[in-house]
């Protein structure tokens, strides 16, 4: 495969874009660096690239694209939201609709507001925990990602007594003071950062399966004592569902779980592709927001009828039978393929899936902590990223992400694929 005209658009691109991307992922340091592709078109699950390469996807733009890429009823709808005019700064009948199709998938959702990125959601769903508790500090769980608000970018302190560090330059230490942060899975450290912070936090924030580390699902009984003893210490608890709603059944990690969180944060999926986020809860909650309460949170853009329409077809398109059902069965052959061509080739992998979505980690037995991903071998991952990505197959570029299946995969789509890593495993470091 050529590169030529992405290395050509990458040289011009730092010239005008700092970095050469608008997102820093998509610069390859995850891996090592080199050129990231630059996409010309794509369709179900594919992509086609400015070389005239042609890829089988599964970053899925880390997750929106659960319907595959320009789904013919998203991109209907889409040309409709065109037609009638894509921002009116007035209510519409949309809003309405999606709202009520968000509340009856996901029913913790009492009332809803609609934003522009999971980053606003989670954002605002941290300052109503603010506002209802009155209470300055949040816990949230290392490893897992937030958005890019001050907040959340905070790095653990050294245990949990102790308040964060910035974890990027232009956040001050006293941000950081107000974020405890504990490892995931571990309810005696959880345990102990309540019993010494208690009275002073309002909100832990917790991806219910993180996606965000790879995919790690939580331990039986972690959430629910996350939820008991936030609730025993007055703290609500938040659950950033950016990655997980209808990611692996029409509703959230929470209906999939079985443990409700008091708000919720939304992103990704819900837009169909389009930029979107939501943030939703428990009504006496909720109304702490403006305009009926003294939080403030708006945006000039938010509810925006194309968003809204797309993500209404979007979930029109998951509701339809066995969309979750076939997900979970693609996942499982693809699963199977790559534990297949590394107990054949003898590379040390774990495989981390849940449904249509799975994490392969390499050099490491088991991943249920950020800690575990950390000392998993991201040399080898990112060897494996560049072969995969010259014979074809997209992944996101960091030993971190998941890769996404979507309705557009088919069963010819993952057979390929499995024979392609057989084929990377087998001329592994030749
Ligand atoms: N929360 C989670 C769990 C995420 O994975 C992300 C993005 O990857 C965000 C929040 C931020 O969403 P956005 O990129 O739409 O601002």
């Amino acid at each position: 495969m050529a590169f030529e005209r992405s290395e050509q658009l990458y040289q011009e691109a730092q010239d005008v874009i700092l970095g050469g991307v608008n997102s820093p992922s998509r610069a390859y340091k995850g891996v090592g660096g080199g050129t990231p592709v630059f996409m010309k078109k794509a369709k179900g699950a594919y992509f086609w690239d400015e070389d005239g390469n042609h890829y089988i996807d599964y970053l899925a733009a880390y997750g929106p694209i659960i319907t595959g890429h320009a789904h013919p009823h998203i991109t209907k709808a889409i040309q409709e939201a065109a037609e009638d005019g894509v921002l009116y700064g007035t209510p519409t009948v949309h809003e309405n609709t999606f709202a009520g199709m968000l509340r009856e998938a996901i029913p913790s959702l009492e009332r809803v507001r609609f934003v522009n990125s999971g980053t606003e959601a989670v954002m605002t769903t941290i300052r109503v925990a603010r506002a209802y508790t009155g209470r300055d500090k949040i816990i949230k769980f290392a490893g897992c990602y937030h958005g890019h608000s001050d907040l959340v970018l905070v790095a653990a302190g050294s245990g949990p007594s102790t308040t964060g560090n910035p974890d990027s330059a232009g956040v001050t230490e006293s941000i950081a003071k107000e974020v405890i942060t504990v490892p995931f899975n571990d309810s005696e450290a959880f345990k102990e950062a309540l019993d010494y912070w208690g009275d002073d936090i309002a909100g832990v924030l917790v991806e219910p399966i993180v996606g965000n580390f790879g995919i790690v699902e939580p331990k039986p009984g972690f959430l629910e004592a996350v939820n008991d003893l936030a609730h025993e210490a007055g703290a609500l608890v938040i659950y950033d569902e950016v990655i997980t709603a209808f990611r692996f059944m029409y509703g959230g990690a929470q209906n999939l779980l079985g443990v409700e969180p008091d708000l919720t944060a939304l992103g990704k999926i819900i837009g169909g592709g389009l930029p979107i986020g939501a943030y939703g809860g428990k009504r006496a909650i909720m109304e702490e927001v403006s305009p009926l309460g003294p939080a403030y949170q708006a945006g000039t853009m938010a509810g925006n009828p194309a968003s809204i329409k797309a993500g209404i077809a979007c979930l029109e398109v998951l509701k339809e039978p066995n969309v979750y059902e076939n997900l979970d069965q693609l996942g499982e052959q693809l699963e199977a393929g790559i534990r297949n061509a590394a107990d054949k080739h003898n590379i040390p992998v774990t495989v981390n899936r849940l449904k249509g979505a799975l994490t392969i980690y390499f050099d490491i037995d088991e991943v249920s902590n950020y800690e575990d991903a950390e000392n998993s071998n991201g040399e080898m991952f990112a060897y494996f990223f560049k072969e995969m990505l010259k014979r074809g197959v997209n992944l996101a570029p960091s030993k971190y992400e998941a890769w996404f299946l979507t309705t557009a995969h088919t069963k010819e789509d993952v057979r390929k694929t499995s024979e392609i890593v057989d084929k990377v495993f087998s001329n592994w470091n030749n």
